[in-house]
């Protein structure tokens, strides 16, 4: 079987043109193919010798992952089911804002943390993703997309806990980082968590610069746990303190992600809650009207989304509301998965 080409580090992949006799000059040249120009095979890296490219592509296969489904929405999302060697599932989403793009990149193949509103969590972890997993998904977009440059934004906050994951998504976040590899500023890629705290401190050590997005969802630990039941574990109080340790740069913000769920965690006390819990800490608040999914939620109506967010503004919290996009072809966390199974 051939290996997936992004398991592989670049240190590697110097030992690997190493053994074949090669130049570090040439290392230089596939990693351009690879993570510039993203060809899907070797046979497009036409300065390589026929030998040289055939010898790798006995090896390494660029194009790991298989699309499965491709459905795009009137207003600009646009997602990719893929398949993994083993027949797992994963998906991906593009997001078309302004003149660029933002990619959702998934780590876990289905999710074990268990999130009452998440789609991703219905049948719980099938597996972690492997670094090269998660790096082809970035590959595999932007062949879609024609051109690596037109995606300017990384989010991991598609399927799955990435800081349940770190062994995979550091590596994967170095390559994403390298100037001889995905070559995004830290700035551009934020990691989502639901508060698993141990990894936003492996997280913190790691120092790569990353935004950092926690997905808060209550105000009280009594709401909280009910619907994230990582937070029985890791109640608010830690999760909060583990954010004011994030290391940040000059305007860098935390991001708070918040699912607004109708009679659940959106009323004016609750936002009071959250108000308080934030004080002092550099962030804006992401307020996301919750996606209907198989379980019983609502989301939150557009006045009481409104009057929470006024709730944070005035105690001089940046919230903005996010509007819904892309209901129409679920793509919300796991939607699109959980509706192929
Ligand atoms: N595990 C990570 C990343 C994946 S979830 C995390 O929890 O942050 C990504 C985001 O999707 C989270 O902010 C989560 O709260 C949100 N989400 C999950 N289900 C949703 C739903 N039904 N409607 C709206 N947002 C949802």
């Amino acid at each position: 079987m051939k290996e997936n080409f992004f398991d592989r580090s670049i240190d590697e992949l110097a030992g690997i043109l190493g053994d074949l006799d090669q130049t570090p000059y040439r290392l230089d040249q596939v990693l351009n193919w690879a993570y510039v120009r993203t060809v899907p095979d070797f046979s497009g890296m036409t300065n390589l010798s026929a030998d040289l490219r055939e010898k790798l592509s006995d090896i390494l296969d660029l194009d790991p992952l298989t699309l499965v489904d491709r459905k795009r929405s009137r207003d600009g999302i646009e997602k990719l089911l893929l398949s993994l060697g083993d027949g797992e599932l994963l998906e991906t989403v593009l997001i078309q804002e302004k003149g660029y793009m933002t990619q959702c990149l998934s780590t876990q193949a289905g999710c074990g943390m268990g999130c009452t509103f998440c789609e991703s969590a219905r049948d719980g972890l099938s597996r972690d993703l492997t670094r090269g997993e998660i790096l082809a998904q970035v590959a595999t977009a932007s062949r879609v997309l024609g051109n690596r440059r037109r995606l300017r934004n990384l989010v991991f906050m598609g399927m799955g806990e990435p800081l349940k994951n770190l062994d995979e998504v550091v590596p994967s976040l170095e390559i994403i980082l390298d100037s001889r590899g995905f070559d995004f500023s830290p700035r551009r890629v934020t990691v989502s968590t639901c508060g698993w705290v141990p990894g936003i401190k492996r997280l913190s050590d790691e120092g790569l610069g990353v935004n950092l997005a926690i997905s808060l969802n209550a105000g009280d630990d009594g709401t909280r746990s009910e619907i994230m039941p990582v937070n029985r574990k890791y109640p608010i109080k830690n999760l909060i303190k583990a954010a004011r340790e994030y290391p940040l740069s000059n305007r860098q913000r935390i991001t708070f992600e918040y699912v607004l769920i109708d009679g659940l965690n959106d009323s004016d006390d609750d936002a009071m809650k959250v108000a308080g819990l934030l004080k002092g800490i550099p962030c804006k608040v992401n307020l996301i009207p919750c996606n209907e999914t198989s379980a019983d939620y609502m989301p939150s109506p557009e006045a009481r989304s409104t009057a929470f967010q006024k709730v944070l503004l005035d105690s001089g919290i940046l919230a903005t509301v996010r509007s819904s996009r892309g209901s129409e072809i679920g793509a919300a966390c796991g939607q699109l998965r959980a509706s192929s199974k």
